[in-house]
């Protein structure tokens, strides 16, 4: 029965590796082949069985000294040599304990329970400086039991008691179960990996303990040639030699495997005693790993703040208090890393309610950290991606265009997990976001189009184009808007429709805006005529910030421009926002003269009220109804009440986006004074404004009436004028 099981515990051993196909396969073959020569010694051929038995420990020592360090880190010669070192002191202690009536010393009963006891330290050293997960307590448990049957052998046999004679069957059995369950157990892949509070050079330790040892045989030589008798003198001289040796060989190899010492460090966060990134990585694409089911990244919001406000060490506490829930929360076979600075990740190896594990990370973020004597409160948002090849529950397939092979799979997860991350970071602080292939496109577009926009902004990529606002009646130009535009390097001009809700939803409006401000404010005032203005869009953004007024006023000073000369144009969600420093910087703008004016009026909120409490002096109606009017006899009396209500309060009137006679005959009519389009022209660049103010014929033909006079031609333009813009035969820039 005994020979059945530890065939049944080798072939587990076998079926374990082929089944979970770890990193470190031989080191299983080792413990398999351990398990089978012992049981060859015992069972088959006991007049071989010490040297037999011998080879089994050699093979298990090795396996268990080569799973002790991580994989591919190449600790090759280093578990080389303290193998020998152990096998050797093995060899010495059965020459020492052979009793004087047994001629091979191997067989020595003794020596069993030696090799024994090294195995389990070598065992528990494994659980202890890798994890001490199920695979890592059986093989523990397996060396015991195996020590507890060696050792019951020994003292039956040195006739020290024979009332031990049934218990090395049963523990031998015990340690062939455990050894085979271990290399079942799913856990045994991550057998070795780093833990936590790993101790700082292991490799030196190795270095001592083989200087030690080859000191072992010239030292027993010497007593007992000073006691007068030398026994097995040869096998002593020679273990003592090649222990010499050893211990030589591992003084060469010292510094070279300190440097490697440190890469099997650098697996290992410092701080927080969590994996790396390197090392997450590492058994994220090493080939034959049962395959991860989901990578969790977390990243603290504010985080900055926190060491702002506290000091680093204060932060120090929160990272090694949210590693630690981090840890609780994993599973023993995921990997919890710490990714640099603020940044977490999880890879999840199970299969797991992966909804319910990310809000478990989210709430367990957001739980007050005790930091000495005071608590803090911080929250993460977390990115979640399931493997590319993986389908979802809820979806059959994630098939992007980007979608690549399961080969780069685990860095192409990692990376869908950052695009999470981004957009949970994008929703708020403690928000979490699962991939999500058509809604991460568009995301990635955006964060794109910002990238470029700060480049555009450090790099003056910013032009302004000014479209003329002229009087309805006469055709007079009388002041110009200013309208951005962006010369990208591959795209040529970009219209702002692309990019100013982009830089808005940023922040680098703030930017922009104030450059085309200054821009804008100063081209101006360098204009052949003082009596046209400039227009100049404001966003919400720009108005929120306190200061505005003062800043506008400080442009305005710089270019000598006067306040009058100077129009903005909100829209009416600036309004809306009704932040009460808006409506103040509102105040002060009119204060020192500027003119403001409502953009695209009409299609906001338009809650008229604000019309007859704020400081706007005109409104801009938008394009909208303008195109409408032409057409339909309803949409003219809207417009109609917009301009008469416009007068009553006193506010002036700008139509936008007049393209036809027809549309400004009508707004002449109902008496809308004022009107931009490309009727008029398309937005000119500085250098044609100057031309086109000292042209001082209108372009397009006067309205027919009033007054009723016949129409004259549209003057020929001089040279150096814009061109004639009725109507526009092309698209607008
Ligand atoms: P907006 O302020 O309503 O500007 C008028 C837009 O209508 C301009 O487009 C202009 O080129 C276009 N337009 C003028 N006449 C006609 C016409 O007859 N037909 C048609 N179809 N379109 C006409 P643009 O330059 O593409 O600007 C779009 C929007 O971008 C602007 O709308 C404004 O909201 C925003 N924007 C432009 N420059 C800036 C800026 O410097 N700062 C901010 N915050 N927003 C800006
Ligand atoms: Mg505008
Ligand atoms: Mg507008």
């Amino acid at each position: 029965a005994q020979v059945l099981l530890a065939v049944v515990a080798a072939a587990a051993v076998v079926a374990g590796v082929v089944l979970h196909a770890p990193a470190q396969r031989w080191p299983w073959v080792a413990v398999a082949a351990a398990v089978g020569a012992w049981t060859v010694a015992d069972r088959v051929l006991p007049t071989a069985g010490g040297l037999i038995r011998l080879a089994g420990f050699v093979a298990l020592a090795a396996g268990l000294l080569r799973l002790r360090r991580p994989p591919g880190e190449g600790h090759g010669e280093v578990t080389l040599l303290d193998t020998l070192t152990a096998v050797l002191l093995l060899v010495l202690t059965g020459a020492l304990l052979r009793p004087a009536d047994q001629a091979w010393w191997w067989s020595a009963p003794a020596s069993a329970p030696v090799g024994d006891a090294l195995l389990l330290a070598v065992a528990i050293r494994l659980m202890i400086v890798g994890r001490a997960n199920p695979s890592a307590w059986s093989l523990v448990t397996g060396t015991a039991a195996a020590l507890v049957a060696d050792t019951a052998v020994a003292l039956t046999a040195t006739n020290l008691t024979d009332s031990l004679a049934g218990l090395p069957p049963l523990a031998a059995s015990i340690a062939a179960v455990c050894l085979g369950w271990a290399a079942l157990h799913p856990s045994m892949v991550s057998l070795g990996d780093p833990a936590p509070a790993r101790e700082a050079s292991p490799t030196l330790r190795g270095f001592w303990i083989a200087t030690a040892a080859a000191l072992v045989a010239p030292l027993v030589l010497l007593g007992q040639a000073l006691a007068g008798e030398v026994r097995d003198g040869v096998v002593l001289a020679a273990t003592g030699a090649a222990l010499t040796l050893v211990a030589l060989a591992r003084v060469a190899t010292a510094g070279h495997s300190h440097n490697r010492t440190l890469v099997y460090q650098s697996s290992l966060d410092t701080l927080t005693g969590l994996a790396s990134r390197s090392h997450l990585m590492g058994r994220l694409t090493e080939p034959g790993q049962p395959p991860w089911s989901a990578v969790l990244l977390i990243d603290i919001d504010d985080f900055r703040r926190v060491n702002e406000d506290s000091g680093p060490s204060f932060g120090d506490v929160v990272l090694v208090t949210l590693a630690e829930r981090l840890r609780r929360l994993a599973g023993p076979d995921d990997i919890v890393a710490r990714f640099g600075g603020d940044e977490f990740a999880i890879l999840v190896a199970g299969p797991r309610d992966l909804t319910a594990l990310t809000m478990e990370v989210v709430a367990a973020t957001t739980e007050p950290v005790p930091v000495g004597d005071r608590t803090v409160r911080v929250s993460a948002c977390v990115g979640m991606a399931v493997p590319p090849d993986a389908p979802r529950a809820d979806e059959p397939k994630d098939g992007g265009p980007d979608d690549r092979g399961p080969d780069d799979g685990g860095e192409e997860m990692v990376r869908r997990a950052g695009m999470a991350l981004r957009a949970a970071k994008e929703a708020g602080p403690g928000e979490w976001c699962r991939y999500d292939s058509d809604r991460h496109a568009l995301l990635i577009e955006r964060l794109r189009l910002r990238e470029a926009l700060v480049r555009a902004i450090d790099e003056g990529a910013f032009r302004l184009a000014y479209q003329p606002i002229v009087e309805l009646r006469t055709g007079q130009t009388v002041g110009f808007e200013a309208l951005v535009r962006w010369e990208h390097p591959n795209r040529g001009l970009v219209s702002p429709g692309e990019f100013i809700a982009v830089a808005e939803e940023s922040g680098l409006i703030e930017a922009i805006g104030g450059l085309v401000l200054r821009t804008a404010v100063a081209e101006a005032a360098g204009w052949p005529r003082s009596d046209v203005y400039i227009s100049v869009n404001v966003s919400p953004r720009q108005l929120q910030r306190s200061g505005f007024a003062q800043r506008v006023g400080e442009v305005l000073a710089a270019a000598g421009l006067p306040a009058d000369r100077l129009m903005l144009e909100l829209t009416e969600s600036a309004l809306d926002r009704g932040a009460d420093n808006a409506w103040g910087e509102l105040a002060e703008l009119r204060d020192r003269g500027v003119r403001l004016a409502i953009d695209d009026f009409g299609t906001g909120f338009s809650s008229l009220s604000y019309l007859e409490q704020t400081p706007i002096g005109a409104i801009k109606m938008d394009k909208s109804f303008v195109d409408s009017l032409v057409l339909s006899p309803r949409q003219r009396t809207v417009v109609e009440g917009i301009v008469s209500m416009a007068h009553k309060l006193g506010l002036q009137v700008v139509a936008e986006g007049v393209e036809s006679l027809a549309a400004r005959d009508l707004l002449v009519e109902m008496d809308c004074p004022y009107g931009q389009g490309y009727l008029f022209s398309t937005p000119l660049t500085s250098a044609e404004v100057i031309g086109w103010l000292s042209h001082p014929t209108p372009t397009v033909p006067p309205p027919a009436a009033p007054p009723p006079a016949a129409a004259p031609p549209p003057a020929a333009a001089p040279p150096g004028a814009p061109p004639p813009a009725v109507p526009p035969p092309t698209a607008p820039p």
